[in-house]
């Protein structure tokens, strides 16, 4: 895969074999663990999960089960609430385009081997491998005035396709279609340094809301780039600035920029501590220049925006994976397909469960009631493989008091509580997405 056309294509989505860290004795004797087998893998967990499948019939794609959908909505739910309090306009775009635009874009030339490509009639034409040059014909369908600027727009629902080597596909980490939390910002360059700091700001957020650990590589100017030095200059500066701001430890990575922008990668370390891209801010001098994307400034004189690429996640898909592994499966309560599980301790019991249900229900969580002629200390152990955050046995006792005992995964026996006061806890914690 030639790396040189975007943001995407260099590093958001760049499948990396996971690199292991050996950080201390305790952490060797985790990786020999692992070794010998005992580390999380999303496939066997999406299936003991029920999340996703995947079969031969289409390779290098997801068959998502509904549990799978209700993480993949909740994420793409978080990255539609941050776009919308950022100013982003959601767009859409077609996945089936003529060459035209990719012999427009670039990728036609550098990325032809890599496109699922059909020939229409007499036309060719290719599946996107990105939303980029679509983003940028919006971006050009009107006269643009200093004021629009900055410009955002996301397209976090573009469902993209690329041709990876045949035989190399498999599980979430590599596939032909795939989802990125996609966005473009057109801004002029005075504007790059505030724009870079809020994105700084909310992959900071992001990452921690999942416990990983981020840390920043800046890449610079290579020795042969486009665009002026000046604005080389002027955009690594405003780069430098925004991390300085955002109070972040950055690696410096001279000359490793791509020819056309300089870029900050965000990057996590994961529960077993392994490392991986996932977020990507990539400024962009060519493709004003290639779609003669321009905006009319305060003194009627055209001028090229500058293009920001970015994504939060990365792919979807590949986001979740990551997840699964981190976590083991044990998704927080916001994230999780079911959340909480009814107990009834007797039949006699199903009433007082149903009431129950019917205010979890009242109050927006997935819930379960496990009626089934099983033991209580059965579907608890079930619950527990299933990683339900919230497991609620009710018996006369929890009737009569109008409460519930409460067993919170990885805490264990929470003993009974009043079931507003429960309520009350569970809305908490999904308000603040714990
Ligand atoms: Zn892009």
């Amino acid at each position: 895969m030639n790396g040189n056309l975007c943001a995407e294509l260099s590093t958001t989505h760049r499948l990396r074999k996971p690199q292991f860290v050996l950080k201390s004795k305790n952490m060797k004797e985790k990786t020999l663990r692992q070794a010998q087998g005992e580390k999380p893998d999303h496939r066997k967990l999406g299936e003991q999960l029920d999340l996703f499948s995947f079969h031969d019939v289409s390779p290098g794609a997801v068959f998502w089960h509904p549990k799978g959908m209700v993480i993949y909505k909740e994420l793409e739910k978080l990255i539609r609430e941050e776009n919308e309090k950022m100013g982003y306009g959601e767009v859409s775009t077609p996945i089936l385009v003529k060459k035209e635009l990719w012999e427009k874009s670039g990728h036609w030339e550098k990325f032809k081997d890599n496109m699922f490509q059909f020939q229409i009639g007499n036309e060719a034409q290719g599946l996107k491998p990105m939303n980029c040059p679509e983003a940028h014909l919006i971006f050009a369908s009107r006269i643009r005035s200093y004021q629009d600027l900055p410009l955002r727009l996301a397209e976090p629902t573009g469902r993209l396709h690329r041709k990876e080597v045949s035989g190399s596909v498999g599980g979430l980490f590599r596939l032909y279609q795939f989802t990125q939390d996609d966005a473009h910002i057109y801004c002029s360059p005075e504007q790059i340094e505030k724009e870079i700091s809020s994105l700084l700001k909310l992959a900071l957020k992001i990452h921690k809301m999942f416990g990983f650990k981020s840390f920043f590589r800046l890449a610079t100017k290579p020795d042969e780039a486009l665009g002026s030095p000046r604005l080389w200059e002027k955009a690594e500066e405003a780069l430098k600035t925004a991390l300085k701001k955002s109070k972040v430890k950055y690696e410096l990575r001279e000359k490793d920029g791509t020819f056309y922008g300089p870029k900050i990668d965000v990057n996590v370390t994961d529960s077993l501590e392994r490392e991986w891209t996932i977020a990507t801010v990539q400024i962009d001098f060519q493709v004003p220049e290639r779609f003669a994307l321009e905006y009319v400034d305060k003194d009627g004189s055209r001028k090229r925006p500058v293009v920001i690429h970015r994504a939060m996640l990365g792919s979807f898909e590949r986001f979740i994976g990551i997840l699964l592994e981190h976590l083991n499966g044990a998704l927080p309560l916001w994230l999780s397909p079911e959340q909480i599980w009814i107990i009834p301790i007797a039949s006699r019991n199903n009433k007082y469960a149903e009431k129950v249900a019917a205010e979890c229900n009242e109050a927006g969580f997935r819930y379960i009631v496990k009626d089934e002629n099983e033991t209580v200390a059965k579907k608890i152990r079930e619950g527990e493989v299933q990683k339900i955050p919230y497991l609620l046995v009710v018996g006369d006792k929890e009737e009569k008091a109008k409460k519930v005992s409460v067993r919170q995964r990885g805490k264990g026996n929470l003993g009974q509580m009043k079931f507003d006061k429960f309520l009350q806890k569970v809305k908490r914690e999904y308000d603040e997405r714990g």
